[in-house]
């Protein structure tokens, strides 16, 4: 029987039928897991229709172009999963194939479901000789798959054993969450921005932390992923805001005059119809003025530089609020993008700073990108600042303000406010 939707097996038939291949030792064999990043967005605000046009053109490409398909299925939804025939092992191929049969992918999908550009997670597992239970192999390159979520700088996750610890810290840390705002698990942090110019804090970035039922404070790499699978990042990220807004609502009225706050918006926004309603609604509601808070939007994000994404963070820009490039340098296309990215400020992600100090071939680069930066009035953000001679070198080549470790790590508000708003 197949797939009355895709035309593609079912998940039992494709469980017994490649159960049987992968026995066969005389050949090598992957698993393909893969499902579309927050496809019940493009339902809720696309309409069913759209979503099975999107879920058909996907197991028709499968078909066409997945190169030596043994079989493949939709198992539930949006998941699909395929056994491919491979000569070797070989991981760096596997990612470079991903990488151009995502991006075919994702340009079919746009051509015919218009405005419509969904992010595959893809999971790969690799058949061992061992190998015999063909439940197991296609778990695993589910865990794969998972871990793909929200990892927008690799096209595929590979399976490894340390997957799994992942996992496990991902069933923690929801039910931790949906506790958080009524025992107050959850913190702002704030850590400065300062001016290359005069050396003053000019600004701040809103980091959260999640506190733990022991009170140790868990960083954001172990949660962010999390929320965002789940969709619950909009929570968090709409109590940062309004965490900020009251915040400058509060300096304002004790006669202070506010530094502005950054806060990251998460790419799981930009499904939402009323983004643009709800951001501007929360300031209206502290009655703050939009210069003080600034949008970051990460870089991923732009890639797929849709019509959708492009005129909210203009919605969001003519209302008054500046708007971020974050992680700039990490992704794959950043250069290409500078001309068409609706923003104000660009900032310079730490990793992308510290290898291109390394080299004078790599710092000249930065030098020349952050002085087209400038040349098109884009505001420059260096993050990851540590170091005196790395202070002076991005400040030398013309970046505006710096963030890092060098001034300070980001700290609790209160903090923040004594060390750097009253004195
Ligand atoms: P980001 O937005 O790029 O934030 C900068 C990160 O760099 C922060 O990590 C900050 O602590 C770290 N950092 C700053 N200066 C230095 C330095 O000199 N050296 C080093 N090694 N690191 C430095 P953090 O707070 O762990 O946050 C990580 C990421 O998590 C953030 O990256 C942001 O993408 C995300 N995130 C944090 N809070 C939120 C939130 O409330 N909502 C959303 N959507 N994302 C958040
Ligand atoms: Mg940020
Ligand atoms: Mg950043």
């Amino acid at each position: 029987m197949n797939d009355s939707l895709t035309g593609l097996l079912q998940f039992e038939d494709f469980l017994s039928q490649a159960g049987v291949v992968i026995c066969d030792k005389k050949k090598a064999y992957l698993i393909v897991a893969a499902d579309i990043s927050d496809f019940h967005f493009i339902n809720s605000n696309y309409g069913y229709d759209t979503g099975d046009d999107v879920l058909r053109k996907i197991a028709e490409f499968i078909t066409m172009y997945l190169p030596n398909m043994v079989y493949c299925c939709r198992s539930h939804s949006d998941h699909f999963i395929a056994l491919v025939c491979i000569e070797n092992v070989d991981t760096e191929r596997v990612f470079q194939e991903t990488q151009r049969l995502k991006e075919r992918l994702s340009s079919i999908i746009a051509e015919t479901v218009q405005g419509v550009a969904p992010n595959i997670n893809v999971g790969i597992y690799f058949v061992r000789e061992g190998d015999t239970n063909i439940i197991d192999v296609v778990d695993k390159a589910n865990i794969a798959r998972r871990t793909n979520k929200g990892n927008y700088n690799i096209p595929c996750v590979v399976y490894s054993e340390h997957l799994m610890d992942i996992k496990e810290s991902s069933a923690k840390i929801l039910p931790l969450f949906e506790n958080s705002f009524r025992n107050e698990a959850i913190r702002v942090y704030l850590q400065p921005k300062i001016s290359s110019e005069t050396k003053k804090v000019v600004g701040a970035e809103a980091l959260s932390r999640l506190i733990d039922s022991d009170g140790n404070v868990i960083p954001p790499v172990n949660f962010i992923a999390a929320l965002e699978k789940s969709g619950k990042i909009v929570e968090l990220d709409f109590y940062v805001l309004s965490f900020i807004c009251k915040l400058i609502r509060k300096w304002i009225d004790e006669g202070v005059e506010p530094i502005t706050i950054s806060f990251n918006l998460s790419r799981i926004h930009f499904y939402s119809n009323t983004v643009v309603e709800d951001i501007c609604k929360l300031a209206e509601e502290y009655n703050v003025p939009p210069q003080y808070i600034e949008i970051e939007v990460t870089e991923s994000v732009f890639f797929e530089a849709s019509e959708m994404i492009v005129s909210k963070v203009n919605a969001l820009r003519d209302y008054g609020f500046k708007v971020s490039v974050d992680d700039f340098g990490t992704g794959y296309s950043s250069l290409s993008l500078i001309g068409v990215l609706p923003v104000d400020v660009v900032k310079l992600d730490k990793s992308f700073v510290k290898e291109s100090l390394k080299s004078s071939r790599g710092s000249d680069l930065m030098k020349g990108i952050i002085k087209i930066l400038n040349e098109i009035h884009l505001e420059i953000v260096c993050e990851g600042v540590e170091t005196e001679e790395e202070a002076t070198a991005v400040s030398e080549y013309g970046c505006d303000e710096m963030q890092g470790y060098l001034f300070d790590k980001p700290i609790p508000t209160d903090e923040f406010e004594n060390k750097y708003i009253k004195s």
